[in-house]
């Protein structure tokens, strides 16, 4: 390039502002972020608000001209951010919480300040190259075959999405084997996709919440004698409900022997493969024909990215589309277009801040966080069995996740002290139901949670 900015000056540009300000707004967003973050354990682990009043205090007329950027800054802080769950929080242990790290964030800042693309290869060489690079590395940590390929989405359900549509446009129409633990995005993907009732099989989960290979085995047999074609088996390497992983390599072996593609959603447990323990647990992921992990959960990264990973050519078989308009931004043999491996066309890089997170932290403090989470679901049980009069374990701490019930209290009244708890904002807890019993769960995935969290949350939830 030969162009000189001093020979070039450019007029204002009207949505434009000079680079004091720039500068002044930026560092302000920086000190927000960072003062809240060091404040955090402080704040509620969630807060709700009501819809009047919070369309109240951020709506109002349609601003047609120019409002003080302080005072609208304050009010996304004070009222928009503020007002939702915080999944970063030490005693946030609902749902599965998102313990996003710093490093990670920077990552995401400075791909949006560039307006980063990884649609194609020559309209995004670079982002793609990260893209390349970070599913390179997290199929790796995954142990999978060299030549998996792979597309980061928005998140888990995205991925499975993205999955099965190129599965299907691969095998063809066909039955799919799931469990009543599966989790509901991946229905709602079958179902969006046209399966048919017949063709999803949800199968009844064994006494610990796994899919059993036994049922699996039967329903293949089953829907082989009425002449349909079992086509998927999806297996869940740590449910959500109760962090249950499947027998992976039973269900392996039954995928091998019928020709089955085996889809396997770890969207929250599968980087608990990064540890000794976790590994031992997910034996056999490594030989999924397509995994899917969120790393906006367990691996630390602002919302939102979910990753798939899956055999070769199978996204290009599905997705693949060149029209003319998009001719001259597209990659040759050895460059891969990211807007032909899942629905999205134009597409930020999410790669970046996993990339720059992985190189800032090194994995070995990824492996150390997450083993550190482990252990501390495993006190938190530790810590219920001292109280058997008190407290029944109802499913035993498996990855992060721990269900437990009060002796002798209702479900209304299990409910009742997690959302006075939630609501109190010390916590945030949930419940959820568990073979027609109702328990309270943890989901600790926070490598900043303390002990002392873990057993005041767990104190407060059983106080008379
Ligand atoms: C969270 C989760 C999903 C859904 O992922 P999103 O990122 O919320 O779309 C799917 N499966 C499991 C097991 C999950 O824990």
């Amino acid at each position: 390039m030969d162009v000189n900015p001093k020979d070039r000056p450019y007029p204002a540009d009207t949505l434009g502002m000079d680079s004091s300000e720039m500068r002044r707004l930026g560092y302000a967003v920086v000190d927000a972020v960072v003062q809240r973050l060091e404040n955090k354990h402080c704040e509620p682990a969630i807060a709700a608000k009501d819809p009047g009043p919070l369309l109240e205090l951020l709506g109002g007329a349609l601003p047609e001209d120019a409002q003080p950027a302080e005072a609208s800054l304050e009010l996304l802080i004070d009222s928009a951010l503020f007002y939702q769950q915080h999944g970063d929080h030490p005693r946030y242990f609902a749902r599965v919480p998102g313990p996003s790290s710093f490093a990670a964030i920077i990552g995401e800042w400075l791909g949006v300040g560039f307006n980063s693309i990884a649609a194609s290869w020559p309209g995004g060489a670079g982002p793609s190259a990260v893209e390349l690079v970070v599913i390179d590395w997290l199929r790796q940590l995954m142990d999978l075959p060299e030549d998996t390929e792979g597309v980061l989405v928005s998140g888990g359900s995205q991925a499975s999405l993205t999955a099965i549509a190129a599965v299907r446009a691969l095998k063809g129409q066909g039955c799919v084997y799931l469990s009543d633990q599966t989790h509901a995005s991946l229905v709602r993907a079958l179902s969006t996709l046209g399966f048919t009732q017949q063709q999803i099989r949800i199968l009844e989960s064994d006494p610990q919440h796994r899919m059993s290979a036994q049922s699996v085995q039967e329903a293949i047999t089953v829907d082989q004698g009425r002449g349909l074609k079992p086509m998927m088996v999806i297996a869940t390497a740590g449910s959500t409900n109760t962090g249950a992983i499947d027998p992976i390599n039973e269900l392996a072996d039954i995928c091998l022997e019928h020709k089955i593609w085996l889809h396997i959603d770890g969207a929250y447990g599968a980087p608990a493969a990064l540890t000794d323990s976790g590994k031992r647990c997910l034996d056999g992921i490594q030989r999924a024909d397509s995994l899917v992990l969120d790393p906006h959960k367990w691996l630390f990264q602002p919302y939102d990215v979910g990753c798939l990973l899956i055999r070769p050519g199978v996204l290009e078989n599905c997705f693949n589309m060149n029209p003319e308009y998009l001719k001259d931004v597209q990659g040759n043999e050895s460059a891969t277009d990211f807007r032909n491996r899942g629905f999205e066309l134009t597409r930020r890089s999410r790669a970046l801040k996993l990339w720059f997170s992985l190189r800032s932290y090194g994995v070995a403090k990824f492996r150390k966080a997450i083993d550190y989470s482990i252990e501390l679901t495993e006190f938190a049980e530790a810590y219920l069995r001292e109280s058997p009069q008190r407290w029944e374990i109802i499913s035993p701490a498996q990855i992060g996740i721990i269900c437990f019930a009060l002796r002798g209290a209702s479900p209304e009244e299990h409910e009742r002290r997690a959302q006075a708890l939630s609501e109190s904002g010390f916590a945030c807890v949930t419940t959820t139901k568990l073979k027609g019993r109702t328990a309270l769960r943890l989901c600790i995935i926070n490598p900043l949670t303390t002990q002392a969290d873990i057993t005041e949350t767990i104190d407060r939830l059983g106080c008379e």
